[in-house]
């Protein structure tokens, strides 16, 4: 098969790889229908995160069941389904609270690369999730979505306790979150407020939800934040980047006695005890347990309820992935869908 592999810092290339097989009777092999990049997949790109040796890119992934092994009774060849990075029982007590992306049997899915033509699922029962039927073509990239950004978005929201009536501020619009903006408003959040600099992001916030956008950052975001929330800050605080500023950037957004959720994946964030012990805020976060939220979000994609697939700005064929890469990395494309 083809299968996207990042050689070094900015050297992705598509190239022949094993097809996956069934290793595990607990295993399922999919044929992708679509797949993507995500931001996260950046970090290595750009060398922030190191690069040892040649690694399979992808984690999110959408697509037909081709083959099973003889443990696996709920997935069955045929069904198009949709699982998260991590792949997990559902059985577990971790699992029983939701939180399946810490599943005591959890195994990366990305691990050999979801950014190809297969791609093989350990514990298939408990981490795929089937559609009633073979989706419409229009149907992929919102199901897609539901594999990572918009179960991570909503996980942050769902952390941040949104929930009717409240005061909602986003940090980060990327594809997380943008769609940390719309299942705000799905939730019933009453103000919510996108932090964004970016024309066509503050476009797609707003289309999503949003109420307000911020272009400020630093002291002066928070400013501003204040200003829009009667001086108080907001009750709920999605943080969608993962950086010391952006991290910052939500607990000084967030009013006393309010909720951080926290999804970017943390690079080098540091907090000072002293600060986080006076502002009075509740911390909670990490990566989304995506499986948590599949069946309900399957359900509003399939209803029609939420477009979540508008977030992919940029569709390639799987070959061009080197520059649906370089696309994203120059803030050229929010999110590019790849079609094996
Ligand atoms: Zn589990």
């Amino acid at each position: 098969m083809r299968g996207a592999v990042l050689h070094a810092p900015g050297d992705v290339r598509v190239e022949d790889r094993d097809d996956p097989k069934i290793t595990e009777p607990t295993d399922a092999v999919i044929r992708l229908t679509a797949t993507c990049i995500c931001g996260s997949d950046l970090w290595s790109y750009r060398g922030i995160e190191a690069v040892d040796g040649p690694s399979p890119m992808g984690h999110e992934y959408a697509g037909v069941v081709q083959e099973v092994g003889s443990e696996v009774g709920n997935i069955r060849p045929g069904q198009f389904v949709v699982g998260s990075f991590f792949a997990s029982d559902n059985t577990c007590a971790i699992c029983q609270a939701g939180y399946q992306s810490s599943c005591v049997q959890r195994e990366p899915v990305g691990a050999e690369g979801a950014q190809a033509e297969y791609l093989r699922v350990p514990l298939a029962d408990g981490t795929l999730v089937a559609t009633p039927d073979i989706p419409p073509d229009d149907l992929v990239p919102s199901l897609l979505a539901a594999s990572d950004v918009l179960g991570t978005g909503w996980f942050g929201a769902v952390a941040a306790e949104v929930g009717p009536g409240r005061s909602v501020v986003v940090v980060g619009d990327g594809a997380v979150g943008l769609l940390g903006v719309l299942a705000a408003s799905q939730l019933g959040a009453e103000r919510i407020i996108a932090m964004s600099r970016h024309e066509p992001r503050q476009q797609l916030a707003r289309d999503y939800g949003a109420t307000d956008i911020v272009t400020e950052r630093g002291d002066d975001g928070v400013a501003k934040v204040k200003e829009l929330t009667g001086g108080l800050g907001a009750q709920s605080v999605i943080e969608a980047v993962g950086t010391q500023e952006s991290m910052l950037q939500a607990i000084r957004s967030t009013r006393p006695g309010g909720h951080v959720g926290y999804v970017g994946v943390a690079h080098g964030v540091e907090l000072p005890g002293d600060e986080l012990f006076f502002s009075h805020v509740h911390l909670h976060g990490g990566p989304a347990p995506v499986r948590r939220f599949l069946p309900e979000l399957l359900e509003l994609i399939w209803n029609r309820r939420i477009d979540p697939g508008k977030v992919f700005d940029l569709t390639l064929p799987l070959e061009e992935a080197a520059e649906g890469y370089r696309a994203m990395d120059e803030r050229r494309a929010v999110k590019t869908l790849l079609r094996p």
